[in-house]
């Protein structure tokens, strides 16, 4: 088996988003869903993927969302009880647990459970696949301790043990077609600091799987010009739209400090929405605040009082993937009204956390929020904002070439032969949890299936 994968050989990870952005972003962190609401679209780029930079938060696919696919696709093997066991395996490979301690856990994180057990609310520190985390909080930079069991320290060698090779550096361009069979994939070698353009390769195989990512896919798909043998390639994207609260603390909590994104909740009059702990550069955060402040010099004097709270919600909306001339991708997408809704509701149960924590001022990350102090206040602007006030931005693209409509139940294409895919583009639906434990369990799936 051959990987071949547009990323550097050698991870590259450095407290620097500019550095994360060139190295390890696809297309240099520079993807954009157009809409009423244009938003970035971040996916991760190297051996390991997203999982090199991402939060490391580990959620089962919820079971009514497993019961879902289990009916659309006929196929018991996505019911909660066959997957259970793959899900168990993935959760001892790469040792998922929470923080080990309230140091590695952090100040922030613990604020928010605080808030969230004074509420009642189901949740507490969440979940991550990080067996020896430090909580320096620098995940989304990449993990500088390998504290964080990100795919290219188990699942790739352990492919490799089996007789899989790497080739990095190397970006897929073309899909080789011969009558309607996939027999292979050319792409071109690049030198990974210049860019630099290398020689050309090309390697024919039985079987060829895509895992580009949910952008990646169906946009190497419609570039390569095979989507259109295919139903529905790059149609039904789904994002998690979802944005974040920021609050202030009476006393420091270094939201920076502390397993990042570690803890989270959920409510029942919520259903769908999922709010976890939330971290951005400190730039970011202090230029976010800075309008409410009085200005930079004022909120980087009260930088490590800050905190924050990010929802996430599964949603109905839907956007489209496809490529531009040059290879880059075409993203789009619609919000859906009760979408928007859910994601008003899920602010105010936000800074209802962080009020009970003991933050004494709130502020939307929305055009004409302003500060607040109490809930009904901030419950009344947030209410009354449109979508396209919000900022907005998504880490957590899916189903865009999906079992069921492009593929078929164990990931196959439909429309051509000899093609399979495997990675977050197939889910049939939105999850409702971050993605990655969920793409690696149907990704074991439909590697099964290919034995
Ligand atoms: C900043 C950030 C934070 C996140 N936090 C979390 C979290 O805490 N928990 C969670 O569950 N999920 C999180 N996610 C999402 C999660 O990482 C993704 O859902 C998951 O990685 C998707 O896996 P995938 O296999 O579909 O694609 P990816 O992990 O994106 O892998 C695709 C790979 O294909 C490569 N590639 C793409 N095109 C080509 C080509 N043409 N040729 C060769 N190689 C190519 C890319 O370089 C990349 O390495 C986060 C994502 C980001 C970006
Ligand atoms: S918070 Fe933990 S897992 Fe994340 S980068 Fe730091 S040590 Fe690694």
């Amino acid at each position: 088996m051959l990987v071949l994968e547009e990323g550097p050989t050698r991870s590259r990870f450095r407290l620097n988003q500019a550095h994360t952005c060139r190295y390890h972003m696809q297309e240099a962190g520079s993807m954009v869903a157009l809409g009423p609401t244009p938003f970035l679209v971040a996916a991760g780029r190297g051996i390991g993927g997203g999982s090199l930079i991402n939060s490391a938060l580990c959620f089962r696919t919820p079971d009514e969302v497993l019961r879902s696919w289990e009916g659309l696709l006929g196929d018991d093997r996505y019911g909660p009880e066959k997957l259970g066991p793959v899900f168990r395996w993935l959760e001892e490979s790469l040792r998922i647990g929470p923080a080990h301690n309230d140091l590695v856990a952090g100040v922030h994180n613990l604020k928010v459970v605080e808030g969230v057990r004074k509420l009642g609310l189901r949740g507490g520190l969440a979940n991550r696949n990080t067996p020896a985390c430090i909580g320096c909080g620098a995940c989304n930079f990449g993990c500088p301790s390998n504290g964080k069991a990100s795919v290219n320290l188990n699942l790739l060698p352990e492919a490799c043990k089996h007789g899989a090779r790497i080739q990095a550096d190397t970006k897929v361009t073309e899909l080789l077609l011969e009558g309607d069979r996939v027999v292979g994939v050319r792409g071109r070698m690049h030198d990974p600091d210049t860019g630099e353009a290398g020689g050309w390769l090309s390697a024919r195989a039985e079987r060829v799987v895509l895992s580009c990512g949910a952008i990646g896919t169906p946009r190497l798909l419609h570039h390569s010009g095979v989507a259109k043998r295919m139903e529905g390639v790059g149609e039904g994207l789904h994002v998690h739209p979802g944005s974040v609260v920021l609050c202030r603390y009476p006393e420091p909590v270094w939201m920076w400090k502390g397993a990042t994104q570690g803890s989270w909740f959920e409510s029942d009059e919520l259903p769908g929405v999922l709010p976890h702990a939330f971290i951005a550069p400190p730039e970011v955060v202090a230029l976010l605040v800075a309008p409410h402040l009085g200005g930079m010099k004022s909120s980087m004097e009260v930088l490590d009082h800050i905190g924050g709270v990010l929802a996430l919600v599964s949603d109905k909306g839907e956007g489209t993937v496809g490529a531009y001339p040059d290879g880059r991708a075409k993203i789009s997408y619609d919000f859906a009204d009760e979408d928007v809704d859910r994601m008003k509701e899920s602010m105010v149960l936000c800074a209802q956390v962080q009020l009970e924590a003991g933050a004494t001022e709130l502020y939307g990350v929305a055009h004409g929020m302003g500060a607040h102090s109490d809930l009904d206040s901030f419950a009344t602007a947030m209410r009354s904002r449109d979508i396209r006030d919000f900022f907005l931005y998504s880490s957590h693209p899916m189903s865009s070439v999906r079992m069921g409509r492009a593929l078929d139940a164990g990931g196959k294409a439909l429309g051509v032969e000899g093609l399979w895919v495997a990675d977050a583009s197939v889910f049939p639906t939105s999850l409702g949890v971050n993605p990655q434990l969920s793409t690696m369990a149907v990704a074991t799936l439909i590697g099964q299936g290919m034995r």
